[in-house]
């Protein structure tokens, strides 16, 4: 295979045709006086012509030397087409593989250019060619990276494919990333995240066999529209994921009883009914004043009650909404309920020196009273945060002169007991273990949920999908609401996920792939457009090489 023109190692590019006459230095350049020597060809008609019309001098920037800029002076031909058929009279010849019609730059300096813009991006690419002594602008640069590459990546066959969603800004705006899974290569990027973009994308490509995706119905519509020919296939992190999402929602229904008992503590010997004197004072967030907490609560039951009466003397969900200007979709959930929708309490994450308590109370009982040393002790076994909290959870043993564990209920959210429901054994600290078994007592749900989850795990993991469909059976028999969901959702897509189990593919490098786009996006402070974003997340491939090839 022939070196790229930018590793061209002559002195001048092409010297086929270019001959070096003299070098000038100037104080800051150099310049290279050349002449052509080729057959002219008219551009119009393709014939050759040795009738000189005049000459001109043409100046190209080319790659520097001994770090100083080189400019390449040539003098280039003017010609007369001398066939009759031919509507170009005069013609200019023209310069293959050295530079394009009316190109300021030579090719391989360019394309020097178009990497170093596509590496780092447009000003830092300036100033880094400044550097390089190639003088040229940002814009320059970032319109040679937009440059159509000679090579499409997305023109070559794809047979098995990756396709997931990024943000352009979360929650808002989304664009769609298609990887070529065999070459671990982006092959295209969409400005957004339609089942119509999608299928009209996979309309060009019919030779795709197989469509990792997400769960989203999205992409599943727009690969069944635009290649009913592939497999789909559902990836499994996101099946584990969706899991998750599963138990958080039946742990949010059981959100009251996710309360952690107090650790036990076989020192403390306060009687009961003291131990708000006893009880250390965890910082916490200021509590909203109950007051207003009060009166938002007032206020949307009188709401509430509102509905229910409207709705009672025979009203519309839709009059109902526009008489009272509330959502549909509230009202309609309210009225299902069938009783006043209490608002979730909020959750506090409890401090982190909490989870050193055990060991605090042993140092303190041991007569070490110093915060600042049981500070770098315990922050020797791991403790993430800062000295002060660590001297304000002291600070109540010394005031009493008496360590205890804190009394207060530490509540846990749905979404924390959701992670350890899911998680296996083996990937459990020991800290989290208890944790867990803290759980069970105030939630005794959660075993149950957790055997769900483990064996939802582990036929993931099996050799084909028989556990997976008899899971599926299984959890569409199961107490538990938003399981049952879960599991009649997986039936309606189940030959996608039992693709999961039974084939190898999985979106895992598409991942990868949209954390390289994230962070190309912020080099350039988001300001990109799609295109010039485009061109930089695709792969680098070498810029078209204008004349004939060599
Ligand atoms: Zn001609």
């Amino acid at each position: 295979m022939a070196p790229p023109t930018s590793h061209s190692q002559s002195l001048v590019p092409n010297p086929d045709i270019l001959t070096l006459d003299r070098i000038e230095r100037d104080t800051d350049r150099f310049r290279f006086w050349v002449h052509v020597e080729q057959e002219p060809i008219c551009p119009v008609c393709g014939h050759a012509s040795r009738s000189r019309h005049s000459c001109y001098c043409r100046c190209l920037q080319d790659l520097p030397w001994q770090g100083a800029a080189v400019e390449l002076w040539a003098t280039v031909g003017r010609f007369r087409c001398r066939n009759s058929s031919c509507p170009r009279k005069i013609f200019c010849e023209r310069l293959p593989r050295i530079a394009r019609v009316y190109g300021r730059q030579t090719e391989r300096a360019s394309e020097i250019v178009r990497l170093i813009g596509y590496v780092v991006g447009g000003l830092p690419g300036q100033r880094l060619l400044a550097r390089l002594s190639i003088a040229t602008s940002d814009d320059t640069v970032l319109r040679r990276v937009r440059q159509k590459p000679a090579l499409e990546l997305s023109a070559l066959p794809i047979r098995n494919l990756g396709v997931d969603d990024w943000a352009w800004r979360k929650g808002q705006d989304y664009g769609t990333i298609l990887v070529n899974l065999d070459l671990h290569r982006v092959v295209d990027l969409l400005p957004d995240r339609a089942a119509e973009s999608f299928s009209a994308w996979l309309k060009q490509h019919p030779e795709i066999v197989t469509i990792s995706r997400d769960r989203c119905g999205l992409y599943a519509e727009g690969a069944m529209l635009g290649a009913p020919q592939s497999q789909q296939i559902a990836d499994r992190f996101h099946l584990i994921l969706n899991l998750s999402a599963t138990m958080e929602r039946v742990l949010e229904e059981r959100s009251r009883q996710l309360v952690l008992p107090p650790v036990e503590d076989p020192l403390a010997e306060a009687p009961p009914g003291t131990d708000s004197d006893l009880s250390v004072d965890i910082p916490s967030p200021p509590l909203p004043r109950p007051t207003q907490a009060q009166l938002r609560r007032q206020r949307r039951l009188e709401r509430y009650e509102q509905v229910v009466a409207l709705s009672n003397s025979g009203q519309s969900q839709a009059a109902i909404s526009r008489a009272l200007g509330i959502e549909r979709k509230t009202i309609r959930r309210w009225l299902r309920r069938g009783q006043f929708p209490e608002r979730k309490p909020p959750h506090r994450r409890p401090p982190k020196v909490n989870e050193f308590a055990d060991y605090l109370q042993q140092r303190w009982n041991e007569g070490c009273h110093n915060a600042s040393r049981l500070y770098q002790e315990i922050r020797a076994k791991g403790y993430p945060g800062k000295r002060a909290m660590v001297a304000r959870f002291v600070a109540g043993w010394r005031k009493t002169g008496k360590a205890a564990s804190p009394k207060a209920p530490q509540r846990i959210s749905p979404k924390h007991a959701a992670i350890l429901v899911t998680r296996p054994a083996d990937q459990m600290t020991d800290e989290q273990q208890r944790l867990f078994d803290r759980i069970t007592t105030q939630c005794p749900d959660v075993i149950d949920l957790r055997q769900i989850a483990l064996r939802f795990r582990a036929a993931l993991t099996a050799e084909d999908s028989t556990q997976l469909r008899q899971w599926i059976a299984g959890a569409k028999r199961c107490e538990f609401g938003a399981v049952v969901r879960f599991a009649y959702g997986l039936q309606k897509d189940i030959s996608a996920v039992a693709a999961a189990v039974d084939t190898s593919w999985s979106t895992g490098q598409v991942e990868g792939q949209i954390n390289r786009l994230k962070t190309i996006k912020r080099q350039m402070y988001g300001r990109a457009g799609f295109e010039l974003l485009r061109a930089r997340v695709l792969p680098y491939s070498p810029a078209t090489i204008a004349g004939p090839a060599p």
